[in-house]
């Protein structure tokens, strides 16, 4: 099978486990994001995958051929790391050309594809220039110019983004998303950002816990979170008890009833979790109650211009709306409100 395949891999440190369990299969020339939050494992299984680190069971596959005890430099990957390590003496050329020279290329060949590099990431002006004096976009274009320069089989990118500032980091999510799709290569970022995952992958590996949680497109994951620990880590989300009640309802902690799709499977009476993110939630003006419209109080109001967030304490249950300014319908702290909750925007969540 073509891509790469993680079977049973794990890493434990003394008897601390970084990651354990992770059986995935990476499709050739995709983004894939391995998400989550510090500590999980992300860096561990990029570096094991690079060959800079040692499995402590489990074996990695690339194109059906079993690279798990494949030195680093013999795997041809292409890394970026957060520092970027690019030479600051050297200049954009020198750093370029620097893995070339290493695998022998000779010089003619390695000008010719340092060109080609830099007109792929537009700084041809600059080929002379240290890469001290470039700006932070440019230096990451130059690092990822460098990680690329061998063709490499494999693209891994360890939060290369993290230390830009916010603009320039959602400029360059674009341009190497852009990149990486011209070039059909296949890429692995690891990020804890959410957002850049969602604007970047093909396929999102959520971990936490030092496992795989879930495995999907970006929507896929936003709109069917497998479980609470996936529906509260992207997006935010407005996670609530509640208990099932049979015949597709759940009961509302002020006792009223919600049609929601819910599996049978679900015991009559059992306490249940229930997702549903913020822009799905309606409000209007206090009106007699309906179906799946649940009676509240506005707490909090954050009016961010394109956006307004409205926290509404419905019997003990707070639940965030995301609207825009003209869904508003002009609320104010204190102001009672009905929350209508679309049965189909409801998720019942495994623990
Ligand atoms: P971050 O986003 O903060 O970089 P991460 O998800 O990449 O975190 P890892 O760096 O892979 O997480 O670390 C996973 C776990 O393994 C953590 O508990 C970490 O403390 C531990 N760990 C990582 N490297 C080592 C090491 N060399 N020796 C011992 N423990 C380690």
């Amino acid at each position: 099978m073509t891509g790469l395949i993680l079977e049973n891999v794990e890493k434990y440190y003394g008897s601390a486990c970084a990651v354990t369990d992770v059986n995935l299969h990476l499709p050739e020339g995709k983004l894939v994001c391995f998400l989550g939050p510090s500590g999980c494992g992300k860096t561990t299984l990029l570096r094991m995958i690079a060959g800079l680190e040692t499995l402590t069971s489990g074996e990695i596959r690339l194109d059906g051929e079993d690279i798990s005890h494949t030195p680093a430099h013999q795997r041809n990957f292409g890394m970026v790391f957060q520092s970027l390590a690019l030479f600051p003496h050297m200049t954009v050329g020198e750093n370029i050309a620097y893995p070339l020279k290493l695998c022998g290329v000779g010089k003619p060949e390695q000008k010719a594809r340092v060109s080609e590099l830099l007109e792929l990431i537009q700084l041809q002006q600059m080929v002379d220039r240290p890469v001290a004096k470039l700006s932070g976009g440019q230096r990451q274009r130059v690092a990822i110019a460098r990680a690329i320069a061998s063709h490499p089989k494999l693209l891994l990118l360890d939060e290369p983004l993290s230390a830009l500032d916010a603009k320039l980091r959602e400029s360059m999510q674009v341009e190497i998303r852009q990149l990486q799709k011209r070039l059909n290569i296949t890429t692995i970022l690891v990020t804890h950002d959410q957002r850049e995952a969602m604007t970047m992958a093909d396929i999102v590996v959520v971990l936490g816990e030092h496992r795989v949680q879930q495995v999907g497109t970006p929507i896929e994951i936003y709109r069917n979170p497998a479980n609470e620990f996936v529906a509260d880590f992207i997006g935010s989300g407005n996670i609530f008890a509640a208990t099932a009640l049979g015949n597709g309802k759940v009961g509302m902690p002020g006792g009223e009833a919600l049609n929601v799709p819910i599996s049978d499977s679900i015991v009559v009476g059992s306490n249940i979790k229930m997702l549903v993110r913020p822009e799905d939630l309606q409000l209007s003006l206090p009106q007699t109650a309906a179906a799946n419209q649940l009676a509240g109080t506005v707490t909090f109001i954050r009016d961010i211009g394109a956006t307004i967030e409205t926290t509404v304490d419905c019997s003990g249950v707070s639940l965030t709306a995301l609207s825009t300014p003209n869904q508003c319908v002009g609320l104010s702290i204190g102001n009672l409100v009905s929350v209508t909750i679309p049965a189909e925007a409801c998720r019942v969540l495994s623990a």
